[in-house]
């Protein structure tokens, strides 16, 4: 979105892409396009103050009116559609903190109410609190038209490429191109570059689930739902038009990435939750995908650090990514410009990026790296050379003292170095994608050893040895 807002702008734009275009966690969300981002009015109006809370609302509201100017303007057929979005609470007891949004909502003059109407869903709840005229879409149709339009305003577009470092002006690429710049947006999730060190314990990686489900009993179609308790699962409707059936698409379940959970078991517990909410006939697809999180629950866009003035980034969305990447293009393009912009403030990365409690409890990473590695260590196979694993099984196994990933793949077994190549962290196994994932900032291998998504950059060492068992 930074590109396209820069290239209407009318500066020459160059878009580098890791993989294919729009194959990142874009294509796997739940696309909500929502300021109601949980009860983070009265968490913002206490941990800052109610103007905090109202710029922030404003931003969001703004970036759902640019993507529907946008979509209007350009014609982009992509299911946009404007809804009211709910927070359901399932429990009596939970309704005291939703009432305390509330009043906060009506203090701000945000539009939406608290309703204790318990039949107002298909299934019961103890209350909803409304925002009114928030909007869903369908991502990649919505990037596929904004993809056109940059290639009708010749931006350079290369795939398979993957940003490595910089040198002042000029960025290199992992392939040994490098690219001249006179500014440049760092927009890939996890920023690869960390120059001062700034940004690798600034996030934490959260995992979320999705499904995808014909259903004989659908929601209502102008309401997107989040659940406040229980489960809290999301619920929305998606335009699926060779479906005999309504189609919804649920997401939940999310945990942080050091919590270790089969992908399959979380997948089938919220096929499970998905049932008790509605009636659903058959699972058309489910998958896992990961955000990162700030300490504060407010994105990180603008400068890259206080030392660049040519240096952005545009990241940390909290699993709210769809209007902040569009906040992202309305910010910076401001900031290139050299102008001023009402909401660069709140979200400005050089900004104090939490209380002291919020602090406290992000920055327990060190402490999760040690125990992960730990664990890794001990659940690992005592002796590569004696590993007997069966075709489409991984492991972590012991190579002398230090340890291997392996996975075997028809007669021959792949062996990786177990150290992710950004910042040393033990890999984990993913059996459902068989890749390589690393808990502590998100970069993933596939079995292989090649980056799938960074922040690595560089491949894992890695070797094909025949299985001779
Ligand atoms: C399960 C789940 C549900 C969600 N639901 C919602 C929702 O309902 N509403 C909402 O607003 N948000 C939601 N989110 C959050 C939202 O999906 C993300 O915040 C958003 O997609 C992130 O967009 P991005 O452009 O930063 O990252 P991506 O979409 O991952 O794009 C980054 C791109 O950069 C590329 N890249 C990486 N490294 C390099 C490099 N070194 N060089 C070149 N290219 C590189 C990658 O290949 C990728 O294509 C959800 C997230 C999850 C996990």
């Amino acid at each position: 979105m930074n590109a396209f807002k820069l290239a209407l702008k009318g500066y020459e734009v160059t878009l580098i892409e890791g993989n294919e275009l729009v194959s990142g966690t874009t294509a796997n969300t739940t696309a909500r396009i929502t300021a109601q981002q949980g009860l983070l009015y009265s968490q913002l109006k206490s941990q800052k103050d109610g103007n905090s809370a109202q710029v922030y609302y404003e931003s969001q509201m703004s970036a759902i009116k640019e993507i529907e100017n946008i979509i209007e303007k350009y014609n982009i057929d992509c299911d946009f559609k404007r809804v009211d979005n709910v927070i359901y609470a399932e429990h009596e007891k939970s309704l005291k903190n939703l009432e305390k949004e509330a009043k906060v909502y009506k203090e701000l003059s945000i539009d939406g109410y608290l309703s204790t109407d318990t039949n107002q869903l298909p299934f019961e709840t103890a209350g909803q609190l409304v925002m009114k005229n928030q909007a869903e879409f369908h991502p990649l149709k919505f990037l596929k038209g904004i993809i056109e339009v940059l290639r009708e305003l010749n931006v350079t577009i290369y795939e398979h490429t993957r940003g490595k470092n910089t040198d002042g002006n000029t960025l290199f690429t992992t392939d040994d191109f490098s690219i001249d710049f006179e500014q440049l947006i760092i927009a890939t999730h996890f920023p690869f570059l960390d120059i001062e060190n700034f940004y690798f314990n600034s996030f934490k990686i959260s995992y979320g689930y999705a499904l995808v489900a014909e259903t004989s009993t659908p929601i209502p179609e102008n309401l997107s739902l989040n659940g406040y308790d229980g489960a809290r699962l999301s619920i929305r409707n998606i335009v699926k038009p060779d479906s005999n059936l309504p189609v919804l698409l649920f997401g939940g379940l999310g945990h942080g990435s050091y919590e270790k959970r089969e992908m399959t078991k979380q997948l089938k517990e919220l096929e499970h939750y998905a049932g008790q909410k509605t009636v659903n006939e058959k699972t058309l697809y489910a998958y896992r995908a990961q955000d990162l999180m700030t300490a504060d629950s407010l994105p990180f866009i603008g400068y890259f650090n206080k030392k660049y003035d040519n240096y952005f980034i545009a990241s940390g969305f909290n699993k709210y990514g769809m209007a902040n990447g569009v906040l992202s293009s309305m910010i910076i393009s401001d900031l290139i410009d050299g102008k001023n912009n009402v909401y660069k403030d709140l979200v400005d990365p050089n900004r104090k990026k939490g209380t002291f409690q919020q602090l406290k409890q992000h920055l327990t990473n060190p402490l999760h790296i040690g125990e992960a590695e730990i664990k890794n260590m001990a659940e690992a196979h005592p002796d590569l050379d004696e590993l007997d694993l069966s075709p489409g099984e991984g492991t972590v196994a012991k190579d002398g003292i230090s340890k291997k990933g392996v996975y075997r793949e028809d007669d021959n077994y792949y062996v990786v170095s177990n150290r992710c190549t950004h910042m040393g962290c033990s890999l984990n196994w993913n059996n459902d994608d068989k890749t390589w994932d690393c808990p502590c900032h998100g970069s993933r291998f596939n079995y292989t050893g090649k980056v799938i998504e960074g922040p690595a950059t560089d491949d894992l060492d890695a070797d094909i040895r025949p299985n001779k068992k």
